[in-house]
């Protein structure tokens, strides 16, 4: 997997977890990406010192601002599209996740904001998740 993908894969799953009131750690992170634990505490090291984590020992890992805000948009750009999918290009719920998988990466507000403006800010997507309501 790609650096920068890996790395928001990673954001993505602990906004979840986090979102869902689940404690944040190595081995809940290792069970659900299915890594293993040392993976996850190399990657964790490597967020805190990008400062979008905080870590200490025996402590929860918890997002710090930057880190809450970019997970936050990466859940929004996969959730948007997600809707955009079903919404306006018919697909079924159940065949989107893996494709907006694939768009949430790129790098491009424009894009993004033109997908949020078409679905007239709709604030749920296709599973009933909320999409984080961000500024791309
Ligand atoms: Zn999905």
């Amino acid at each position: 997997m790609k650096k920068t993908k890996e790395k928001e894969h990673y954001l993505k799953e602990i906004y979840r977890l986090e979102m869902a009131n689940e404690l944040i750690s190595v081995s809940s992170l290792s069970k659900v990406l299915g890594v293993s634990k040392s993976s996850v505490s190399n990657m964790i090291k490597k967020l805190v010192v990008m400062n979008l984590l905080n870590s200490a020992p025996y402590k929860a890992i918890e997002f710090t601002s930057e880190g809450l805000e970019l997970a936050r948009t990466i859940v929004a750009k996969h959730r948007l599209i997600e809707l955009f999918l079903v919404e306006v290009m018919a697909f079924e719920p159940e065949n989107v996740h893996a494709i907006a998988e694939e768009i949430e990466h790129i790098e491009s507000p424009a894009f993004f904001r033109k997908v949020k403006q078409m679905l007239s800010q709709r604030k749920i997507d296709p599973h009933g998740s909320p999409i984080p309501d961000v500024e791309f």
